[in-house]
């Protein structure tokens, strides 16, 4: 299945499926003809779930380079080390980056294909539920000590090759925090399609067929959205339902801890319990929602790991912040997402119903 992505610095096509990896990248072979070396940049654990699958499907000849797995990849150190492993390799403007992994990987590789001799191109093959939403978009970012994301740019792939093979590695926590980015997508777009989640299987024993068509349909509604908007003036900020809260339990959880997206479904859950009070979702919604992700095991007692002026020092940092006034994507019904501007006396009211 192809879904395309027509950004305006920059068009291209997501292929989605099981087993297409070989016959996605012979495709693109108008792409690969016109380079002159092609890096492969993936992590440790990537590479040694996956690497005899893509060895066995990736046709050109490449130049690998494993890179620490998790954020530690998104470092200026690793950033500073993998530019100049292209420049060892003497890549030059013609040369590829296949960002093969997870949305930190892909994050990494996107930022580092965005600034070797200006910009090169690259395609992303993502090995992760959550990059389904990290693959496509073009945003690419490290991390700097003061904040996560905080040096990158926009930056699109020229493809995005998702060959649900990979997945089968994945373990349950990581599973789980993907499929949050999937819920957040149906959240902000299709109330029918929430319904069919909350009463659906668990999201760690979905039924393949479900799953691809779950993936696609996230991918359609993030591409929709980056073709409105890709620079996050307006409509690209919906994207962002249950991370303002949900960074900052990540961030003071410390990364890893608490995966992206299990951090994002506690984010999820305070952003129900906001728009229950500035948009019309009922407090029935919310108490499904919150029944939905504890018996999905998302890790809730996070939450009471932190005082909620611990967590404010994060929600502070958030891009969206205004001078010590939160911005959160809100929802009015399910389906339909709105900004709106909260109090920090508002945030810790809600900060409390949560817990
Ligand atoms: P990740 O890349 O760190 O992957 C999670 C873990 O799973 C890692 O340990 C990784 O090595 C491992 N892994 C990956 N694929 C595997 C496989 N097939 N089998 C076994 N293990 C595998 O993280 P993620 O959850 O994919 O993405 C999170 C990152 O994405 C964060 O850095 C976040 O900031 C970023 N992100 C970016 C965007 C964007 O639009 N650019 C959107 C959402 C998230
Ligand atoms: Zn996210």
């Amino acid at each position: 299945m192809k879904i395309p992505v027509r950004a305006a610095s920059h068009s291209y096509d997501v292929t989605i499926g099981k087993g297409i990896l070989k016959e996605a990248v012979t495709a693109l072979n108008y792409l690969f003809a016109k380079t002159d070396k092609i890096v492969v940049l993936t992590d440790e654990n990537v590479w040694s779930s996956q690497q005899h699958y893509f060895e066995a499907n990736f046709p050109y000849e490449y130049h690998l380079h494993v890179m620490p797995a998790g954020e530690t990849c998104k470092s200026f150190e690793n950033y500073n080390a993998v530019q100049t492993f292209l420049l060892e390799q003497k890549c030059t403007r013609k040369s590829l980056i296949i960002a093969f992994g997870g949305g930190a990987v892909g994050d990494l590789a996107g930022f580092v294909a965005a600034t070797y001799m200006r910009g090169i191109p690259f395609v992303q093959v993502p090995t992760t539920i959550l990059a389904h939403d990290s693959a496509v978009g073009g945003k690419t970012a490290i991390n700097h000590a003061l904040g996560k994301n905080m040096i990158g740019a926009f930056y699109q792939p020229d493809a995005v090759i998702y060959d649900i093979t990979f997945l089968h590695s994945l373990s349950e926590k990581e599973v789980r925090s993907g499929m949050a980015e999937v819920i957040k997508h149906a959240l902000i777009s299709d109330a029918q399609w929430v319904e069919e989640l909350l009463e659906g299987d668990f999201v760690t024993k979905l039924p393949e067929e479900t799953l691809v068509n779950y993936l696609a349909h996230g991918i359609q509604v993030k591409a929709t959205i980056v073709e409105q908007d890709e620079t996050e003036q307006s409509v690209r900020k919906f994207l962002n339902l249950g991370h303002t809260y949900g960074h900052a339990i990540e961030a003071a959880a410390g990364y890893g801890r608490v995966a992206h997206g299990e951090a994002v479904m506690i984010g999820l859950l305070y952003t129900l319990l906001l728009s229950e009070q500035y948009g019309k979702v009922n407090h029935q919604f919310t108490k499904r929602f919150l029944h939905f992700a504890l018996e999905n095991g998302y890790p809730f007692e996070a939450v009471h790991d932190f005082t909620f002026e611990q967590l404010t020092e994060y929600l502070l940092k958030d891009k969206k912040a205004d001078y010590g006034q939160l911005q959160f994507v809100l929802l009015d019904t399910i389906g339909h997402p709105f900004v709106q501007k909260v109090e920090l006396e508002k945030c810790e009211q809600i900060d409390q119903q949560l817990r």
